[in-house]
Parts: structure tokens; sequence; C-alpha cells
């Protein structure tokens, strides 16, 4: 098969190296030359681990080329798959579709044979068959089916998540696009991964219905964290109780500091938006997105009195900025809301991160960035744990608490113990929903 790939960001990149490594042909391709000019020196714009192997595999077999010419991708091609980004349009919240519009529009002129034209990106309701119309009137004479194959992959094991999928969805309306998005797939069912084939509005709707429970799932045991501290129950053991239920499921039940990243906001925020101009409000979601939020700022007022009451001239060490471990993707991470209060508060802010720098530094003015957990910490008046790096999960608490002014430790994340983090000469710790200490 001959696959184009529109839009090389986490979803478009991912899914093209991963479909070469299928056996099909594929070129990626994208708008802004400087990624295409990176990834054709065999740079990875993005930190994606893996990434970089199977990419390089797949273009050593001659199988994998990028290009910003969207006409060269076209030509010849089985199937488009349009990967660019939707984010939220400002003012409504809804789905901004402006850019996989122009990419339906760029495919449109340059579509030579049948095709068929795949939507990526994650699209409200009705989005397939608009974008059929456009590819309609921009070509009138041009031979193509459209479908929809939302994306399910999680930054950070993405290529896992890709070649091991728990399901691939893919609405279609004809025998021939189901064909060739079988065709396309065909290395997965062999390996008897799930194909839920079905029609158009229902794959959009999985998308979104999916991300939204997800994202519930999160804020609930979030919420209940917040009760666990009040009532003296540890939210820990709480979701472990209910996690062993089969029903209930032990993943996306860890309370932390409000869901963030590039997809659960403005998925909610959009699901919500489509049930109102629905007339079917999505009471839940809408109460999700609210609750999101509140537990965010609950997370600054943690710091805050860990830091007895204000971080006026205070120095807190902030140990993670991404949005989650193993990305460099900064999209509407927790710390976007944490850190520039603690700045406008007045506090010197110190911020680690093993990958969060590129992306964070134009995002968290007036942080200092370090690269040892250690030397940030040297002086500080409190360490603050947003994101769960491996390498901020085994620190040496001791030479932590030796080296601040004032040891208190608000772990967002709840990867230490109380008891540990006491023990080791701190005098204060807070983690989400469970005992408080100093
Ligand atoms: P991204 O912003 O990382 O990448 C989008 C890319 O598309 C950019 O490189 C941009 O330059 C390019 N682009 C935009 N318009 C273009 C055009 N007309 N022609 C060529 N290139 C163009 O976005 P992403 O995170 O990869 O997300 C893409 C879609 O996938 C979104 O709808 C998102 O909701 C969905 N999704 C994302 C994830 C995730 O984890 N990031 C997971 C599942 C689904």
């Amino acid at each position: 098969m001959k696959i184009a790939m529109i839009g090389t960001g986490y979803v478009g990149l991912v899914s093209g190296v991963c479909f070469s490594d299928f056996g099909h042909n594929v070129i990626c391709v994208d708008k802004m030359p400087e990624k295409i000019a990176m990834l054709e020196r065999g740079e990875v714009p993005i930190y994606e681990p893996g990434l970089d192997v199977v990419l390089a595999r797949n273009v050593a077999a001659g199988r994998l080329t990028f290009s910003t010419d969207i006409a060269a991708a076209v030509d010849g091609a089985d199937a488009v798959f349009i990967a660019v980004g939707t984010p939220t349009r400002r003012g409504d919240g809804h789905a901004d579709l402006t850019y996989v519009m122009a990419a339906a529009e760029d495919i449109a002129r340059a579509l030579t044979r049948y095709a068929v034209v795949v939507t990526k990106s994650t699209v409200p309701v009705g989005t397939n068959r608009k974008v059929a119309e456009v590819l309609r009137k921009t070509r009138p004479e041009a031979e193509f089916d459209v479908a929809s194959n939302p994306e399910f992959l999680r930054e950070g094991a993405a290529i896992d998540d890709f070649m091991k999928p728990d399901r691939v969805v893919v609405g279609v309306e004809s025998d021939r696009a189901k064909e060739v998005m079988g065709d396309i797939y065909r290395p997965l069912f062999l390996r008897d991964f799930p194909i839920v084939f079905t029609d158009l509005e229902s794959a959009e709707m999985i998308k979104y219905a999916a991300n939204a429970f997800l994202a519930t799932k999160i804020t609930f045991i979030n919420e209940i964290a917040a009760l666990c501290e009040r009532v003296g129950a540890d939210v820990k053991s709480v979701a472990k109780g209910m996690g062993l239920d089969g029903r209930i499921g032990n993943k996306f039940l860890h309370a932390g500091p409000g869901y963030g990243g590039s997809c659960f906001p403005k998925d909610t925020t959009a699901l919500a938006r489509i049930g109102q101009e629905h007339g079917v409000p999505q009471r839940i979601v809408e109460t999700v997105i609210t609750v999101n939020d509140l537990t965010k700022r609950r997370m600054l007022d943690k710091v805050m009195d860990l830091c007895g009451g204000s971080v006026n001239g205070k120095t807190v060490t902030v140990l993670g900025v991404t949005f989650k471990p193993e990305t460099d993707d900064m999209r509407d991470a927790p710390s976007l809301a944490v850190v520039p209060a603690l700045v406008g508060g007045g506090a010197k802010v110190r911020v680690v991160d093993p990958h969060g720098r590129k992306e964070g530094e134009a995002l968290l003015p007036g942080v200092d960035w370090q690269t040892d957990p250690y030397v940030a910490a040297e002086g500080a008046e409190c360490l603050l744990i947003l994101t769960e790096w491996n390498q901020f999960r085994a620190l040496d608490l001791n030479r932590l608490a030796k080296a601040m002014t004032t040891p208190v430790m608000a772990d967002l994340r709840n990867i230490y113990s109380c008891d540990d983090v006491l023990a080791a000469g701190f005098t204060g710790y807070d983690g989400v929903g469970r005992r408080q200490s100093g």
C-alpha cells in the first residue's frame, strides 16, 4: 500500500512510522519545513521513546520518506491520512477544524486516482461528511471515499500502543474503503488485535466517548481523594480496593493534580460543546471539566499551606512540568496552572524536567531551569513533585532534606510515603488524598 500521512506531529509521525514498519510505503508530510528538514536529517522533532529507532529502520529500508509537498505525497496513494491538530477554538470550546479542512482542500487538489481519505485527527461527529463535501466541492471529478480512523495511542508509549492496540476503530461507508482500510491494518488483525468496523458517526463518537470516560475516571478518583483528606482515608488504598473489582479495573485510578495533556482537556470541552449544540447536554462531562479545574487550583493551596500561607520570596523547586512522564508535551499540563501562580505569588521557582525545557521555556517565563534535582533543591523552601518521571521516583530523601532550607514536600503524584519522607528529615509532607503532615 502507498500511504500519505498529512501532519507529522505526535500522532501523524508515530502512525506514519509504524505503518512503514508494517511494510507499507509511507510519505509523511508537514507544512513546517523545519520539521521535515529535521526528519530528513534523521532527527526526531518530538521526544517519544523508541521512535528514532523504528524511524531509522524504515528510512533505511526505503519505505519511509518526508516531504512538504502534499501533491507529490498524495499522487498515487491508496490512502491519505489527515493527522493535523484539532485544538480548542478560542471563545466557544469547539474543536477548531481549520487545519483539517485546509488539509482536505490540499488533498482534493492533489488526488490523481481513487484514494481513501482517512481522518485520524479527533474530530466532532459529522466532520468526516464535511471533509467529503470539501473534497467534492474542490474536485467534483475526484474518485474517493472517506473513512474515520480515530487514534488511541498514548504519548510516551505510542509505538507500543500503535503496534499492539486494544482495538482499531474504522468508520466507513463503502466496501471499497473497508477493503483498503483492512489491507492497511492487516498486519494487526493477523495478530488478533480487534478491528471495529462501523459507520462514520459512530467512529467519531467512540473517540470522544472513550476520552471523556477516561477523564471522568481520573476526575472521580481526584474528587474522592479530596474527601479522603478530610475523613482520614488514604486514596491509594481506596483506589486499590476499588480497582481490584474487575468491573472497575485499576487503570486511571491514580489521584493526582488533575488531568492535562493534548487530548483530555480539549476533547472533554469539545464533547460538552457537541452535546449543547444538539440539545443533549453532557452533564457528567461538563462537571468533570469543572472539577478538574478545581483540582488544579486545590494543588496550589497545598503548596501555599506547606509554605506557611505564602510563597512570596520563597524558593520552590519543581520536579517535572510535562503533562506526564516520557513525553516533552506541555499542552494543558497541570504545571501551566501551578507554576505561573507560584511565580505570580512571588516565589523563586527552579524547574527540573528531563525533556520539558524545549517546550516549557516559552510557556513558563521567570523560572530557573536546572538539570540536577539535588542542586535545584539547595536552599529551597519547598519541593514540589508535579510529574512522576522515573528519575524522581527514587531520590535520596536524606540528601534533599539536608540541602533544603525548609524541607517540605508537595508530592502531587503520591510517589513517596509520608513516613519515609518525614523519617528522612523533612518537616512537612502533603500528597493527594492521603495523610498530611507538617
Ligand atoms: P500536533 O500538533 O503534534 O501535530 C499536528 C501537525 O500537523 C503539525 O506538525 C502541523 O505542522 C501539521 N499540519 C497542520 N496543518 C497541516 C497541513 N495542512 N498540511 C500538513 N501538515 C499540517 O498534533 P497531534 O498531537 O499529533 O494531534 C493530531 C490529532 O490527533 C489531534 O486531532 C489530536 O486530538 C489527535 N490525537 C492526539 C493524540 C496525542 O496523544 N497527541 C492521541 C490521539 C489522538
